[in-house]
């Protein structure tokens, strides 16, 4: 793009000759990402618990922190000024930043429907979150874009697709999303189609900004690339508009966003509308979702990233993965764990298995001892790490759907 250097490329590596899956190479300015990859979710520019270095040590390949919070603390200015979000978190490998538009999202519509970043995506399956029903919207949005409470200290801002650009460039992930309005699984199609529109006018107008920031010298990565985001909840003919619309704009990649259904099977049906429409050789993320059975589910549907916040979120509440247990997670909060003096996953190679028993684990847990959160997120995330390259030999030898059934994703 115009005057920039640009590092980023994505190169499909094997396709699975029996679904979408498919292997590749995601080159960004700060290294090679190999899909399909989780993107461990790094909010505020951290995994909570967990520092940079145990992240390499750990096989990490890319993190995803949020333009929205990132915005009110400490402000992008602050991260531009100290060298951009890797120099400034010490993080060196690939980075993304979300655009704020589900944040946007969650305090706003989807407080007044009880759908916010706490409660569950798919709404008919998990207990609603009583505490946000009935809240009132923190946010006004019009055609220029989000006006908005600050969570933190109550002043208001406001995000346009220019603006969030230009939040972003001065953060300096390698891959940024503009912003969008994420609509609920409890908004019509009426409501949907019109903000779909309005993602589709925003993606042009950030894709324009973006031009005219590439090349900036005050900005601290000059190689970021933009992903587009495609919207459209799940009706079928929105989704597909929404692909065709934002997969004919020049993104560097796109994402799969927004509500996507109230089951499994709307996800499902989601995929299979939206990724045979967006171009071939560019890379696909997938917003939000991250069960094992979700994992294999994107994947043979060809996700190439995808990012989700429950894995770090249940190593903090005692929740650890471990192959062939129900859902493939435990509890280490159980009491069936007291004298329990084997790893978590005797076949795991993660620091915390190397050096603690599971009963040790349940007693810091219990007692809420701080070293808890870091030693059960490292284990769930090494867990994904050695998944997710599982997944990427399998699709390498033919035999993705093989390893699905072993573990219980059979399509
Ligand atoms: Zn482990």
């Amino acid at each position: 793009m115009a005057g920039s250097k640009r590092s980023f490329s994505y190169a499909v590596c094997h396709r699975d000759p029996d679904s979408r899956a498919r292997t590749g190479d995601l080159t960004t300015a700060n290294g090679v990402v190999r899909t399909p990859a989780f993107v461990a979710v790094a909010t505020r520019a951290t995994i909570k618990a967990v520092e940079p270095q145990a992240l390499v040590e750990h096989g990490i390949q890319i993190l995803i922190a949020n333009t929205y919070h990132l915005h009110l603390r400490p402000g992008e200015e602050a991260v531009a000024a100290l060298g951009g979000l890797h120099r400034f978190s010490g993080w060196n490998g690939p980075t993304m930043t979300d655009s704020g538009g589900f944040q946007v999202f969650s305090l706003g519509a989807g407080k007044e429907h009880g759908v916010g970043k706490v409660a569950s995506i798919f709404p008919g399956r998990e207990k609603t979150s009583k505490r946000r029903s009935g809240g009132r919207s923190l946010v006004r949005l019009t055609e220029q874009g989000a006006d908005f409470r600050s969570i933190i200290d109550g002043s208001l801002r406001t995000f346009t697709p220019e603006s969030v650009i230009a939040i972003e460039r001065r953060l300096g992930a390698d891959i940024i999303l503009p912003l969008d309005e994420c609509t609920s699984p409890l908004h019509d199609a009426d409501y949907t189609k019109r903000a779909m529109e309005r993602t589709h006018r925003w993606a042009r107008r950030g894709l324009a900004a973006f031009e005219v920031l590439a090349g900036d010298p005050r900005f601290p990565n000059p190689d970021q690339a933009l992903y587009g985001i495609v919207q459209g909840g799940a009706y079928r003919e929105l989704r597909e508009e929404s692909a065709r619309t934002i997969g004919g704009m020049p993104f560097a990649g796109y994402a799969i966003g927004g509500s996507l259904g109230r089951s499994k099977e709307e996800m499902h049906r989601v995929l299979d509308w939206t990724v045979p429409l967006l171009p071939e050789e560019r890379p696909r993320h997938l917003l939000g979702i991250g069960e094992i059975e979700d994992l294999f589910a994107a994947v043979r549907r060809g996700v190439d990233t995808l990012d989700c916040a429950a894995p770090t979120r249940l190593a903090r509440n005692g929740t650890v993965f471990l192959r062939g247990a129900e859902r493939h997670r435990i509890n280490l909060r159980n009491a069936r764990f007291a004298r329990d003096d084997r790893s978590i996953d005797p076949t795991c190679d993660c620091t915390t298995c190397r050096d603690h028993s599971r009963a040790y684990l349940r007693h810091l847990c219990r007692a809420r001892e701080l070293s808890f959160y870091r030693l059960a997120t490292i284990h769930n995330l090494r867990f994904l790490v050695r998944l997710m390259a599982e997944i990427r030999e399998a699709i390498e030898a033919d035999r993705f759907d093989a390893l699905a059934a072993e573990w219980g994703a059979a399509a």
